[in-house]
């Protein structure tokens, strides 16, 4: 038994469908710009034939289960979502081949990036990191994992999200500029992969801002249905 000065955090984890076991979660990495439309609309076009797919990351400890209230959050006054795909890897993998890339997948869930954008695009500006803008307290809202099953490698389904019932983010999964394999195989080439890694695939157009009051939902085919309520400021 460890003596430890202070009682060690949680294990940050979230519920598995179907089961009473948890998946521990140990990092969050997320992809930047991942849907052509919205490489766009932030101001960067992505050229696949000669760029490459890039990551920042989450602090585990900033995960937050699906159907909470947040409240509005400090340092901001442009609170985005973000509505993505999240792949939960259930192996270890370092230089995974793209044929090898089902064997990691332990399953998915509907994922939400939460984004202070003013203080993502102040960094992004600036050439600084975007840690302010994107690694806060409870701003990786995530489902529980659905286990793969017979779903395999996702390469299609619908992907939406609603802002109090309207539409704002509608897309296909098809349209990932990266999609799961050739993450897998692009991000291990920088990270031994390992079980308890949550990988956030990137958001489709149609980011916007959300309010106090404001109930964000999101849904992708297959997967299932992400919410979350926005509430007054600390
Ligand atoms: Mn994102």
């Amino acid at each position: 038994m460890s003596n430890y000065v202070f009682p060690p955090a949680a294990v940050p984890s979230l519920p598995i469908v179907g089961s009473d076991a948890r998946y521990a979660v140990s990092r969050i990495f997320c992809v930047g710009r991942n849907y052509h439309a919205h490489a766009v609309e932030m101001g960067r076009p992505v050229d696949k034939s000669t760029m490459k797919p890039f990551y920042f990351t989450k602090t585990p400890s900033t995960l937050l289960e699906s159907g909470a209230t947040v409240p509005y959050p400090c340092g901001t006054t442009n609170y985005h979502y973000e509505m993505e795909l999240v792949i939960a890897i259930g192996a270890e993998g370092f230089r995974v081949a793209e044929s090898d890339a089902a064997r990691m997948v332990w399953g998915y869930a509907a994922g939400l990036d939460m984004t202070r954008r003013d203080l993502q695009l102040v960094a992004r500006e600036q050439g600084r990191p975007w840690d302010l803008g994107k690694d806060f307290e409870k701003s990786a809202v995530c489902t529980a994992i659905l286990p793969v099953g017979n779903l395999g490698i996702l390469d299609k389904g619908a992907i939406n999200l609603q802002v109090n019932g309207e539409t704002k983010q509608t897309a296909d999964l098809s349209q990932l500029i990266w999609n799961i394999p050739e993450l897998l195989a692009d991000l291990s080439q920088y990270y031994h992969l390992q079980p308890g890694d949550l990988i956030y695939t990137g958001t489709p157009e149609g980011v916007g801002a959300v309010k106090s009051g404001e109930r964000i939902t999101g849904h992708i085919d297959r997967v299932g249905d992400v919410a979350l309520t926005i509430g007054q400021p600390e």
